[in-house]
């Protein structure tokens, strides 16, 4: 029975990405031409790659939008002719039910992800990181182990709290779900590396009247190796507000000062050494014409000394900097293990886990770190039965992309993250320029069919810009049972719909005015834009269902503070009613902090573990 759908599903799904695929075919682009077998192989891979609860009903809704072609054109979809196939394609994306516009969608940005990524991505190399401390990494993890200290995820929080351990003498193990790869593995924001390494292949998804799709790392340095690089220390408001709120103690800018000085010199923080991209100045060009504030944003990236090429620089993630400290310094990192849940016992924790070549395996340490993200985290606990303030209170940067188009060219195949960022709304909304490959272009328009079709010819004038509110909101995590991936839930308030709607506005304003000549924002059925005038065609309040929105900045799913009816750990990351476990990682922060995060959550990580190690000498 089993074989039988998958068959069908194959069909449908080959049927639906020979159709996306023939849309966009042209005669002088041979890279676009059929056949478009590896655009159904992606799409089924991708689909394989989903959280099971929505794989399911997924595949469901796919073969009962095949059996609707009866009644449209007397065949299953699969079987109608090319022309027939893209009526009823049509009139799904047209549809007023939501989940039939999210189907086609689906399928058309997986298809049009593979389709547009053919020419710019070489076949990637599984690259490992170099063998120097080989011995420090376990892959092949025995059935029963113990360690003093047991490290969960190697994302920022992860990677500097078991180095800052290891450092320190202390026998640590830091266990990670993903696989441990170098940079080289893949080019940057590639279909690639969405498969080696994000969670779920970047198919992740916050469910509430507006959906929100997120994505997360999954390998060894968490989201430091697939991010951008933007730095930004938590704004002194923002931590005023933790210690007043949530009675959270020694997060003063003064004695935070120290913690954001050591990072920032370990993953060389800084600007370019040339230009920034062309893109980047139309958006501060703009702003600066309205006298707004806008600024170059700092990121982790090391040049060589007099280096004047912007391109030349070097991510310096997790890999590149406290990961390799810690195998120096003698701590054992296990790739490929995934922590199901912890026990406690007497004096230990009990880690059951399991490894992808070994299967179930049992760890006993004495304190346990958990550093898995803010969706993994309370997830994890709450498996485990400690759900005290976990997982209630989880923020995001909601978030809203707009194409534009300029008369000259903004955009080349070597242009980088672009790096200005406009805060003279912040912290309500900032803006900011986005991934603008040709992949990502393809995937932007999807609600601007007809400019959409034009990606291949006039992608160098365009590039992607995104509006960004810190957001009243708040959303939950709830592990399912017998299921692995948490249910994540994230409703936003009618003022940050109003909030997002009026950070697009002005966003449009600033790009108008650095010259773009038409914008096409993500939402459905939402007109292009050609003047100023043309403004007044934007909602007030940002429509529910029809709004396409996104996020990479996740936390406070556990936060931290002395006010225990809010928080879910002391000032310092101890799990309140715990002795020996901490949490360092996304989750602490108490709000949404307004900028990029990770700055905040590798001064924060810093801060707990010098102060567990001051607490809890040998
Ligand atoms: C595409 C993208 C771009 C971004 N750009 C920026 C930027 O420019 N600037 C910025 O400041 N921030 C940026 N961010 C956000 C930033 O990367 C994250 O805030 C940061 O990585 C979070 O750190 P963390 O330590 O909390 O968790 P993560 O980095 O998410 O790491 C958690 C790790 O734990 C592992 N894990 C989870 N569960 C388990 C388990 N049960 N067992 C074992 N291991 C587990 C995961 O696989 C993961 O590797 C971006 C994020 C993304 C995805």
């Amino acid at each position: 029975m089993n074989q039988l759908l998958d068959s069908w599903f194959h069909d449908v799904v080959s049927a639906l990405a020979y159709s996306v695929g023939e849309g966009r075919a042209e005669t002088a682009r041979p890279d676009l031409q059929p056949p478009y077998n590896d655009l159904t192989r992606f799409v089924l891979n991708q689909h394989a790659r989903m959280a099971a609860y929505l794989r399911a009903p997924l595949m469901a809704a796919t073969l009962g939008f095949d059996v609707i072609g009866i009644l449209r054109g007397g065949r299953r979809f699969h079987h109608l002719s090319a022309s027939a196939r893209l009526r009823q394609i049509e009139t799904w994306k047209e549809s007023k039910i939501g989940f039939q516009r999210d189907l086609m969608r689906y399928f058309e940005s997986l298809a049009l992800l593979e389709l547009y990524g053919r020419q710019s991505n070489p076949h990637a190399n599984i690259v490992s990181p170099p063998q120097e401390f080989s011995r420090q990494i376990v892959n092949l993890p025995s059935a029963e182990s113990r360690f003093e200290i047991v490290v969960i995820g190697s994302g920022p929080g992860g990677a500097i709290t078991a180095c800052l351990l290891a450092e320190a003498g202390r026998k640590v193990l830091l266990i990670e779900e993903g696989e441990y790869l170098s940079l080289e593995s893949c080019a940057p924001f590639s279909k690639d590396e969405m498969v080696q390494k994000y969670r779920n292949g970047g198919q992740t998804v916050a469910m509430g009247k507006n959906k929100v799709a997120y994505v997360e790392g999954r390998c060894v340095g968490g989201g430091s190796e697939i991010n951008s690089g933007l730095y930004h220390r938590t704004p002194p408001d923002i931590l005023e507000s933790w210690r007043k709120e949530f009675a959270v103690d020694g997060v003063t800018p003064e004695e935070m000062r120290p913690h954001f000085e050591a990072c920032e010199k370990e993953v060389s923080v800084s600007l370019l050494p040339g230009a920034a991209p062309a893109a980047s100045l139309k958006l501060h060009d703009g702003a600066t014409r309205l006298g707004w504030k806008s600024l170059e944003v700092p990121r982790w990236f090391r040049f060589a000394a007099g280096a004047s090429d912007p391109n030349t620089g070097r991510r310096q993630s997790m890999t590149e900097t406290f990961i390799p400290r810690f195998l120096k310094a003698g701590g054992k990192l296990l790739p490929r293990t995934r922590v199901d849940r912890i026990r406690q016992d007497v004096g230990k924790w009990n880690l059951h886990a399991a490894h992808a070549v070994n299967g179930p395996i049992r760890i006993a340490a004495e304190t346990v770190f958990l550093c898995a993200g803010a969706v993994q985290t309370p997830a994890l606990l709450r498996r485990s039965g400690i759900t005290r303030n976990i997982g209630n209170s989880l923020r995001l940067h909601p978030t809203l992309k707009v194409v534009a188009k300029f008369s000259d060219e903004v955009n080349s195949s070597q242009m980088g993250v672009p790096v200005h960022q406009v805060k003279e709304f912040a912290p309500r909304f900032s803006f900011g320029c986005s991934i603008s490959t040709p992949p990502y272009l393809a995937m932007a328009l999807l609600d601007h069919p007809a400019q959409a079709r034009e990606v291949a010819q006039v992608w160098p004038h365009l590039a992607t810009y995104y509006a960004m509110i810190t957001g009243e909101g708040r959303g939950r995590v709830r592990p399912l049972p017998k299921i692995r991936d948490p249910l994540v839930r994230y409703n936003l308030t009618v003022s940050d719909r109003r909030d997002l709607a009026e950070g697009l506005r002005k966003l449009c304003l600033a790009l108008f005015e650095g010259g773009a000549t038409a914008l096409y924002p993500g939402i459905t059925r939402c007109p292009q834009l050609l003047n100023h005038d043309d403004l007044s065609q934007l909602p007030n309040a940002l429509p529910s269902g029809l709004t396409n929105l996104m996020t990479i900045h996740l936390f406070s799913s556990c936060p931290m503070g002395e006010d225990q009816s809010k928080s879910a750990t002391n000032s310092f990351g101890r799990v309140h009613g715990f002795t020996n476990l901490y949490i360092s990682d996304a989750s602490l922060l108490c709000t949404a902090p307004g900028v990029n995060p990770q700055g905040s959550i590798m001064a924060l990580a810093r801060r707990n573990v010098l102060k567990f190690l001051r607490r809890n000498p040998r």
